[in-house]
């Protein structure tokens, strides 16, 4: 390649990449999100960080050229001090988050929400034979191409399975960090027919006690997209 051209070429590549990055971004004062996690826009998003004591941002890629990283200033607070709560009970495991807004927020294809600043997708634990497997964690996004039967065990190798205690404390953590901070949880959606497993789950009795709104019915394909990931969408009180 011309000596000019190769030059232009990694100019170009630099430039998108540090407009894009959320590597050079610096989080300041608070957001704002307008509209709703349907149509709306996110103004002065916080970006999450990559990596923190027990949690992990599921996709390098993600993070660092598509930057669906961010989410409201109250809300990282949220998502970070659950995170905290969570290592009380599961001190060796680290969780996954996976996309949640772009940095102004807006469209996220193929995502019909996240666009608030207020969605979030979390990654499913999962275990085999009662231990923690976390091969499946490291696979970036084609973690969201994962497939899980009704009862929560992976296709084509069914020892693996979701680990429906931890989601559901998780789902509980979040609620009550939210409420503290005068948010709650809006809705959480997750493949419908994986309601009875984590509600039969150890914090399922507490969990349908809660409340927390579980969406009912979902369109065939967003349905069947849900069994690899919990998505919350996050809303004032
Ligand atoms: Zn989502």
């Amino acid at each position: 390649m011309n000596r000019k051209i190769r030059l232009l070429f990694l100019t170009i590549s630099f430039g998108i990449f540090f407009s894009c990055s959320p590597s050079v971004y610096k989080n300041h004062g608070e957001s704002r999100s307008e509209g709703t996690v349907g149509n709306g826009r996110l103004i002065n998003g916080y970006k999450m960080p990559f990596r923190g004591g027990n949690f992990k941002y599921f996709s390098f890629t993600d993070y660092y050229l598509f930057g669906r990283c961010y989410l409201h200033s109250t809300l990282q607070k949220i998502v970070l001090e659950s995170y905290r709560d969570m290592s009380m009970y599961y001190p060796d495991y680290r969780f996954r988050i996976m996309e949640c807004s772009k940095r102004k927020g807006g469209r996220a294809i193929p995502h019909r929400t996240h666009q608030n600043g207020t969605s979030i997708d979390f990654m499913m634990p999962l275990k085999k034979a009662d231990k923690v497997i976390s091969r499946y964690d490291r696979i970036g996004m084609w973690r969201y191409l994962m497939k899980f039967d009704h009862e929560g065990k992976k296709r084509f190798n069914k020892q693996i399975e979701i680990d429906f205690d931890k989601m559901a404390l998780h789902i509980l953590t979040l609620e009550k960090v939210s409420r503290k901070y005068g948010w709650m949880i809006a809705k959480v959606i997750l493949e419908t027919n994986l309601k009875d497993e984590i509600f039969a789950s150890r914090y399922g009795k507490e969990l349908r006690k809660s409340g927390i709104y579980f969406v009912r019915n979902l369109p065939k394909l967003i349905n069947e997209a849900h069994d690899d990931h919990y998505h919350v969408d996050f809303v004032p009180v």
